[in-house]
């Protein structure tokens, strides 16, 4: 069958389908999958319930008893009407710039004549009094035409753009859903439709768009957020097995003639959390099957010795690792670490960033290349330059909330044989792990290595603050000092680090001062950074750059200025800096409370030290939307679903996905066709699902 084309849809035409084009609307299926960005509630007042999906706007419908033109100014023509639905009148207004050159309301002035039964739609011309005086933005004459699709009802808001105005989307759309609503079969099976309660494909599209209750615009959105969640979840389910049906090229044996000394050499014992995820690693490395495991562990859990475990089994087998961070400082002091930990067994390490160059950075290139170098610590950009390694083993990313999604799609595409290791840190909320790492087996460290005492976060002002770092420094303890800008203050009195730096140096007097941001020059960084370690430096003042991954166990203050500017995750990190030794640590947030969200924010932050009750309140703060960019983002399809108030259905669409591939894992069966299709047409090439196809 050919694809109709919206260019036949009543009302549309040639020029309008060229303007429909740019939105990506080429057949009235797409343009039935446009939808609304909001609905405005233009049912009568007291007519039926209010929602939260419902914006509010003022309706009338009346008689016109009077119009008239007047001039306000030299620009400006006002037209007014007084409506009459026989209990209350209504002044109405219409403004328009004025032309000398034709009359601005020849076509209001036909609509809007005495007699004539209106539709208006506006807003309240005076905000204070709103009720008898209405600033018009749409009318229509009175009649089915104007109650099927813009007033007198429910009416949704389109997305626009130049040349579409909102009554000629709604037309269409009506057009549409009247010539094809019913087209296309229904993709969910029957059986899970009836389970969880769901509207029809042709109930949803129609609800949709021109729902007749909030009760049927709230089954329509849950219906099309369920289906777009469930294919996803579907899309993962099967790219899950898809990844795990390869094998590796290599097998493991446990050798232990690296393993074995490493952790005797090590100042610690292994957590019990820690030995239960090595064994989760060590049992997917030892497999045939290539391991795609995300390590989730708060920040100061120990990931680094784990991640180091499992670079050792691989190296005990003459396999190579890549070890990769997401910024050049906190590759070096992994660097650091791993020389530190790694002193005096057979391991050849090297660090390769961009400050590492000419014939040292060929030689380091060369010897990953020839096998000569078993760990490779350095940045993505190992990755994007493509770096080869002889026996790749496995692939660590570390901090991977911080890379985004795209790198980790980069990775999983090259490294499809080699086993992979991906590391959080902000530990997101599960079902928020169920949609980013739906291909990914889970280990999660719970707990801290033990004696950590917890970091105490209290909101403070300066001078106050100042006084406990000052405190601390005094007894031998180190100091951070976060600033949010490098150079200029801002608007809004955001603070620059450099700015202040010559200020620190009298508040701080008698101290070393260092400094360090993100402009910096790498070698400049790294200095910084090994004089902190090493406590030559006592008091830091950086910006953000301090995120991640360094630690300090001496250092025990973190001062952190505007703090209000700072998102929750981004807090929780800088925090984190602190509290790694034994000595009792703080985290003072000095915040101008008057911005928005900042007190929730700040009251989050001194409640718990939980990263995972943290990142539940970061989404909740977040609110809806799409907090995390996951609609744009090119991977996935959502459009109505909201991660951040869909979990539940989240977590249904994912038991729905697990019974369905358990019974049908390739979708063979009849009543899965329909889904099949639906699933190969969203997801098929961009995921490269090949077993379905
Ligand atoms: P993260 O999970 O944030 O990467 P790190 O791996 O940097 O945490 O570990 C934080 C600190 O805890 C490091 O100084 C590390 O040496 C120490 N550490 C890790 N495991 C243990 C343990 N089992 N006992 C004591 N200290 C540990
Ligand atoms: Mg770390």
């Amino acid at each position: 069958m050919p694809v109709p084309k919206i260019q036949f849809i009543k009302g549309v035409g040639p020029r309008r389908a060229s303007l429909l084009a740019g939105l990506g609307i080429n057949t009235p299926g797409d343009l039935l999958a446009y939808y609304p960005r909001a609905w405005q509630d233009r049912r009568l007042p007291g007519e039926a319930e209010k929602g939260p999906l419902l914006e509010e706007i003022l309706v009338f419908r009346g008689k016109v008893l009077s119009a008239r033109e007047l001039r306000a100014s030299k620009a400006l023509a006002i037209f007014k009407a007084v409506l009459s639905n026989g209990r209350y009148e209504v002044e109405a207004s219409w403004f328009k710039r004025f032309s000398w050159k034709y009359d601005v309301f020849a076509t209001l002035k036909k609509e809007v004549r005495e007699g004539a039964e209106l539709w208006v739609v506006g807003r309240p011309e005076d905000p204070l009094f709103p009720g008898p005086r209405i600033r018009v933005e749409e009318q229509y004459p009175a009649g089915p035409a104007a109650e099927a699709a813009h007033a007198g009802r429910i009416v949704p808001v389109y997305p626009l753009t130049e040349g579409l105005s909102g009554r000629f989307m709604r037309e269409a759309m009506l057009h549409a859903l009247a010539e094809h609503g019913g087209d296309g079969p229904e993709c969910l099976p029957e059986e899970l439709r009836s389970r969880r309660a769901l509207a029809s494909a042709a109930q949803a599209r129609r609800g949709i768009h021109f729902p007749g209750s909030l009760f049927e615009l709230e089954a329509a959105r849950k219906r099309l957020a369920y289906e777009e969640l469930f294919l996803m979840a579907l899309a993962w389910g099967i790219k899950r097995r898809q990844l795990r049906s390869v094998e590796k090229e290599h097998r493991y044996e446990l050798k232990r003639h690296l393993l074995t000394p490493f952790r005797e050499a090590l100042a610690f014992e292994f957590t019990p959390s820690q030995k239960k995820v090595i064994n989760e690693i060590f049992g997917d490395m030892l497999s045939p099957r290539p391991m795609a495991r995300l390590l989730q562990g708060d920040v100061g859990s120990g990931k680094t010795v784990v991640a180091l475990s499992a670079l050792l089994l691989a190296a005990e087998n003459g396999r190579q690792g890549l070890f990769m961070a997401p910024t050049e400082i906190l590759a070096e002091q992994h660097a650091l670490t791993f020389g530190r930990l790694l002193k005096g067994l057979p391991v050849r390490w090297a660090l390769l960033t961009s400050s590492v160059k000419g014939p040292a950075r060929k030689k380091i290139l060369e010897d990953a290349a020839e096998g000569r170098v078993d760990i490779l610590i350095g940045t993505h950009a190992l990755i994007e330059e493509g770096v080869r390694l002889k026996n790749p083993g496995l692939v660590v990313v570390d901090e991977q909330h911080r890379f985004g999604v795209r790198q980790r799609a980069a990775l999983r595409a090259k490294g499809d044989r080699t086993d992979a290791l991906i590391m959080t840190a902000t530990p997101i909320p599960r079902t928020l792990a169920l949609a980013l790492y739906g291909d990914l087996d889970v280990s999660t460290l719970t707990g801290m290595p033990p004696g950590r005492k917890p970091v105490k976060t209290e909101s403070l002002n300066e001078e106050k603050a100042f006084r406990e770092a000052r405190l601390a420094a005094s007894v031998g303890r180190q100091v951070y000092v976060v600033y949010p800008l490098i150079e200029e203050s801002g608007a809004a009195g955001l603070k620059a680090v450099t700015l202040e730096f010559e200020r620190l140096r009298e508040v701080f007097k008698g101290y070393t001062l260092g400094i360090l941001h993100g402009r910096m020059k790498p070698e400049e960084k790294r200095k910084v950074m090994e004089d902190f370690a090493a406590g030559r430096i006592r008091v830091l003042a950086a910006t953000q750059v301090v995120e991640v991954g360094i630690d300090v166990p001496n250092a025990t203050v973190m001062v952190v200025h505007n703090a209000e500017r700072f998102g929750l995750s981004s807090l929780h990190q800088l925090r984190g800096r602190v509290g790694r030794g034994a000595h009792e640590s703080r985290c003072l947030l000095v915040a101008d409370l008057r911005a928005e969200g900042a007190r929730e924010r700040i009251q989050a932050m001194c409640s718990t030290t939980d990263g995972f009750i943290i990142s539940e309140k970061d989404l909740a703060l977040r609110g809806g939307g799409d907090p995390l960019g996951l609609r744009q983002h090119g991977d996935l399809d959502l459009r109505l679903a909201d991660l951040s108030r869909d979990s539940s259905l989240l977590r249904q669409a994912v038991e729905d996905r697990d019974a369905v591939l358990e019974k049908d894992p390739r979708l063979t069966l009849p009543e899965h066709g329909p889904l099949k299709a639906r699933l190969l047409a969203l997801y098929g090439a961009r995921w490269d699902l090949i077993e379905l196809s």
